[in-house]
C-alpha cells in the first residue's frame, strides 16, 4: 500500500471527471486537484514518563467554493511513514470536496490527522488528552464554525472532538464555540442519529440502487465485509428493510452463515467473545472468499483496497456499498462494470456521517435541535438526491457510479467557482 501515491490516485479521478466534462485547462485542473492549503505542524508533549516527545500533525484544506472545509482528524501512524501521511490526507481532504458535493451539502473539504497510532502504542488518557488539545492549539487560527469543522475519523471520538472545542473556545475568548467541530456527545451539542449516520446513509443508497436494477430487498441477502459502526448500522438498517444478512468480518477473520443471522446476535457475541469467529451455526471463510460469495449486496465497510481485479472477477454480488473509503481498487472498476454489478462509490454511500455533520453544524448555528426522525429524514433526502443525480448521469454517459459521482461534484465545484472567479 505504502507504494501507492492515494493523492495521485484521488487526483486522477478528478482528471477523468474533468474529460468527461470537458475542461481542458491546465489551470483549472491544478485547482482542482491541489489543496487550497497544507499545513504541518509540530507537537512537543510532555509524556507521562516526564520525558518530551515530538509529534507530527497535518491539516489538508482542499477546497471551500462551496462552503467551509469539512473532514476528520485521525490518528494513525500508515505505512510508508510521515511522508505517506501527508500525501494520504492531502487525497482524503479531496474528497472530502467530492463528497460533500455529491450529496450537496454547503461545505468544502478538508483532512487531518497526527501520527500517532493510540491504540498500538496503549498512550495514557492524559498522554492522548496532551496531543489533542496541543493540535487544537495550533489548528485554532485556521479552524473555526466559518472556516473549516473537523469531525471524528479514524482512532478519534467524541472525546478529541469534545476537547478540540474546549480548546479552541478557551482560546477564543471563552466564547462556547460547538459549531467548530462534529461528531460531538450529544451533551457537547452532538447531533441525534450521528453515531449510526454513515450505517444508516449506505442503507439508503443499498435501497436506491436496488430500485434502479428491480432487485427486492425482502429476502436479498447481504455481506458485511467489516463489523464496525459503519457495517453494525447498515446491516441493522438493511435487516429492517427486510434484507437477510449471511456474512462478517473482522481482523480475526471472516464467517458466513448460509440460512442468515440476526446482525444484533452477532453483535452481543462479538461483544463476549472479541469477535464474530466462531458464532454458533457459522463457517470460517477466507476474506476472498467472503468478498466473492454469492449474495445481492455486498458492504465492504472495512479497509481500503480489499477489491483488486483478481477478486473482481470472481464477485458474485449484484450491488457494492462501499461503506468505507476507497476499499476498491481502480485497476477492479472496469471489471465490475463489465459484470453489471452496480456500485455505489465510497463518497456516495459513506456520505451518511458528513451528512448528519454538517446537520449537527446546522444545529449548534442556531442553537436549537431537531429530533432523531428530523435529522434521519433529512439526511436521507440528500443522500437520495445524491444517488439519483448520478445514477442519471452514469447512464447519460454510460459511465459507471463511481465516474459519474465524480462527474457531479467536480462539475458543482467548477460552478461555485466560476460564480465567484479569482480575487485577489
Ligand atoms: N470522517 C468522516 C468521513 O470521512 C466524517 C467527516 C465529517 O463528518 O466531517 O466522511
Amino acid at each position: 500500500m505504502a507504494n501507492v501515491d492515494p493523492f495521485e490516485n484521488a487526483s486522477q479521478q478528478v482528471h477523468d471527471a474533468c474529460d468527461i466534462l470537458g475542461i481542458k485547462d491546465k489551470g483549472m485542473r491544478d485547482y482542482l486537484t491541489m489543496p487550497n492549503r497544507l499545513l504541518r505542524v509540530k507537537l512537543p508533549v510532555k509524556m507521562d514518563n516526564g520525558k518530551i516527545r515530538v509529534f507530527t500533525g497535518f491539516r489538508s484544506q482542499h477546497n471551500n467554493d462551496r462552503g467551509p472545509y469539512k473532514g476528520g482528524i485521525r490518528y494513525f501512524d500508515p505505512e510508508g511513514g510521515v511522508k505517506y501521511m501527508e500525501r494520504e490526507v492531502m487525497a482524503l481532504s479531496s474528497w472530502m470536496t467530492w463528497k460533500c458535493a455529491v450529496v450537496d451539502v454547503p461545505l468544502g473539504g478538508g483532512k487531518g490527522g497526527v501520527f500517532v497510532n493510540p491504540k498500538k502504542e496503549k498512550l495514557s488518557e492524559g498522554e492522548l488528552e496532551r496531543i489533542t488539545r496541543r493540535f487544537a492549539y495550533m489548528l485554532s487560527e485556521v479552524i473555526g464554525p466559518g472556516k473549516d469543522i473537523p469531525a471524528p475519523d479514524v482512532y478519534t471520538t467524541g472525546k478529541e472532538m469534545t476537547q478540540i472545542m474546549d480548546t479552541f473556545s478557551k482560546l477564543n475568548e471563552n466564547k462556547y464555540s460547538p459549531g467548530v467541530i462534529t461528531g460531538k456527545p450529544i451533551s457537547m451539542g452532538g447531533s441525534l442519529a450521528r453515531n449510526v449516520a454513515t450505517g444508516l446513509g449506505a442503507a439508503y443508497c443499498v435501497r436506491e440502487a436496488a430500485k434502479s436494477i428491480k432487485l427486492k430487498l425482502k429476502g436479498a441477502k447481504v455481506v458485511l465485509q467489516g463489523f464496525g459502526n459503519a457495517s453494525t448500522f447498515a446491516g441493522e438498517y438493511l435487516e429492517k428493510m427486510g434484507a437477510k444478512v449471511i456474512g462478517a468480518s473482522d481482523s480475526k477473520g471472516s464467517i458466513i452463515v448460509q440460512n442468515g443471522f440476526k446482525v444484533n446476535k452477532l453483535i452481543e457475541y462479538k461483544k463476549n467473545r472479541g469477535s464474530v469467529v466462531g458464532f454458533p451455526g457459522s463457517k470460517k471463510v477466507s476474506t476472498e472468499q467472503l468478498l466473492t460469495t454469492k449474495c445481492d449486496i455486498l458492504i465492504p465497510g472495512a479497509l481500503e483496497n480489499q477489491i483488486d481485479k483478481k477478486i473482481a472477477a470472481k464477485l458474485q454480488c449484484k450491488i457494492i456499498a462501499e461503506a468505507a473509503n476507497g476499499p476498491t481498487l481502480p485497476e477492479a472498476d472496469p471489471i465490475i462494470y463489465q459484470k453489471k454489478i452496480i456500485v455505489v462509490p465510497d463518497i456516495l454511500a459513506n456520505s451518511g456521517g458528513v451528512c448528519i455533520s454538517y446537520l449537527e453544524w446546522v444545529q449548534n448555528n442556531m442553537g436549537y435541535y431537531w429530533s432523531f426522525e428530523e435529522v434521519a429524514n433529512k439526511m436521507e433526502a440528500n443522500i437520495t438526491r445524491g444517488f439519483r443525480d448520478t445514477h442519471a448521469l452514469s447512464k447519460k454517459h454510460k459511465i459507471d457510479m463511481r465516474r459519474a459521482a465524480m462527474v457531479l461534484a467536480v462539475g458543482r465545484v467548477v460552478e461555485a467557482f466560476n460564480q465567484k472567479g479569482i480575487w485577489p
